[in-house]
């Protein structure tokens, strides 16, 4: 019997195809797991270590058990009344479940995870849970049900800050979304059931939870044979998925006549408007073209300054912890003067992320007729962050007013996505760049391995790891500026 388990659901909250792969996918065309995906096991499990070694109460280990032993260890336990239980397994017709702890509650059981990452999502205000973990404590409850063990929808998370988290299945989401996450849990367990079946067929989707997955390799090659609609910017996997009965690829979208599929002021394809049409449309014109070149939508308006800075930062996000602040400076428009100046923190202290901060936050305060360039909303997102943490360095209307153009310039969220097309998959800062001819030194450069760099700087401390990661970033800060140079030179349409 193939069971559904709480790692199939949270997998299925990223792509479905991942979860037919991984039960009928040829094992020997997965590839390697990539060393970030490594290290985020290592993170989870040295976590729970941790977690575990330093208890609030005292618990049941089962962690020594396995298989079927651990599930009779679990029920033996559960029927003794043991207040809090580690390392279980349950499991009720269809469901399986590990669940890290089960804690005796009133005159049943609440499920618990322990996760490396924090329980909820979001900003802080409108923080809530995430769908991927509460799908998966949501089926340890939903066989705690099933077998009489119960004490109510309530379980919970241990997060990296140390806090419980509950997550309440039954409540509404939100005011927009009325929905229960025990309602969602419901429609992921309905699906995983039919991919399992076989009853329903499962398609891949181009995204950037593709870039970690072991499926990678094959599912673009499948996506690129069959001119998929998601090897367009922006049309993901629920537009691709309304579209591609009519419309089956990109090959097709760029020869349809938008208006044949209105219906009023609509289109016949739910939750994709006229406009919407229109944009992918061109969006496939462009890549289907026999010469295809980037071009402006609309006129833009950049500032002009003697002095640019192109900045970009490295997070760990498992930590919460920014390393590296890097700059590239360029006088006068000519890229002989450009000097790189990085602001690294380089163990995991909260005074070396102080002191990084601080250094970069002068450096800029030093530069004030600079103009600054970055790429997405991430290095204000924690420049906020760190303000908040150490607001001896500057205040917040000052952070705010770096922020705000004409004194920086968010380049792709307000001009790429706003005012340019590509005849690019995706509009990341990489692929646009290496579009532009730019070429990063490293063979693997990306954020997710210059986080893996970092974890192994702080272990072994090996001063060619530390270059790599200097040069990764300076690399990235030189590719904002090729990417603002070619913006420039890009033609009106
Ligand atoms: S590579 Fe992408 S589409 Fe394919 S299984 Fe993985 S996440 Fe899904």
């Amino acid at each position: 019997m193939r069971y559904i388990t709480a790692s199939m659901l949270y997998d299925l909250v990223a792509c479905p195809h991942r979860v037919t792969m991984d039960q009928f996918g040829d094992p020997t065309q997965r590839d390697e797991t990539s060393p970030f995906v490594e290290l985020l096991w290592e993170r989870g499990t040295a976590f729970e270590r941790e977690t575990m070694a330093a208890p609030t109460q005292p618990y049941l280990d089962l962690s020594k058990y396995a298989g079927d032993e651990k599930e009779r260890q679990t029920l033996d336990a559960m029927r003794r009344g043991e207040p809090l239980i580690y390392s279980a397994r349950i499991r009720a017709d269809d469901l399986l479940g590990d669940p890290d702890l089960l804690r005796r509650q009133d005159d049943g059981y609440v499920a618990g995870d322990i996760k490396s990452g924090s329980g909820e999502e979001g900003p802080e205000d409108l923080s809530k849970p995430k769908l991927h973990y509460a799908v998966q404590v949501a089926l340890y409850t939903d066989v705690l049900e099933r077998l009489g063990l119960s004490a109510g929808r309530r379980p919970f998370i241990w997060d990296i800050h140390g806090r419980e988290v509950v997550y309440n299945l039954n409540a509404p989401q939100g005011v927009k979304d009325p929905k229960s996450l025990w309602s969602d849990y419901q429609g992921c367990l309905a699906e995983a059931r039919q991919i399992v079946a076989r009853t329903v067929k499962t398609m891949p989707a181009y995204g950037s939870v593709c870039k970690e997955c072991h499926w990678y390799t094959g599912c673009q090659k499948r996506l690129e044979a069959a001119d998929d609609l998601t090897l367009l910017p922006g049309l993901g996997r629920s537009k691709r998925d309304v579209l591609v009965d009519r419309i089956p690829t990109i090959n097709a979208l760029a020869q349809i006549r938008p208006s044949a599929f209105l219906k009023g002021k609509k289109t016949v394809f739910p939750g994709i408007g006229p406009d919407t049409l229109v944009k992918f449309q061109e969006r496939a014109k462009l890549v289907t073209s026999p010469n295809p070149r980037p071009y402006l939508s609309r006129p833009v308006s950049l500032p002009v300054s003697d002095l640019e800075v192109f900045f970009d930062i490295e997070v760990d996000p498992m930590h919460d912890h920014t390393y590296l602040h890097g700059f590239i400076e360029r006088r006068n428009g000519e890229n002989s003067t450009e000097r790189y100046t990085a602001m690294f923190a380089e163990h995991l202290s909260p005074l070396e992320e102080r002191d990084a901060f601080a250094r970069a936050w002068g450096y800029l305060q030093a530069r004030p007729s600079a103009v600054i360039y970055f790429y997405s909303p991430y290095e204000r997102t924690y420049w906020r962050k760190l303000r908040e943490s150490y607001p001896d360095v500057c205040s917040e209307a000052q952070l705010e007013s770096l922020f705000t153009p004409p004194r920086s310039v968010d380049l792709y969220t307000n001009v790429v996505r706003r005012a340019t097309e590509w005849p690019t998959r995706d509009y990341s800062i990489k692929t646009l760049a290496k579009f532009l001819g730019f070429k990063w030194r490293d063979a693997h450069p990306s954020g997710a391995a210059s986080i893996e760099w970092f974890a192994r700087w702080i272990e072994i401390g090996d001063p060619a790891i530390r270059l790599r990661i200097l040069d990764y970033n300076e690399d990235d800060c030189r590719a904002t500026r090729v990417l603002l140079d070619g913006i420039r030179n890009l033609a009106l349409r």
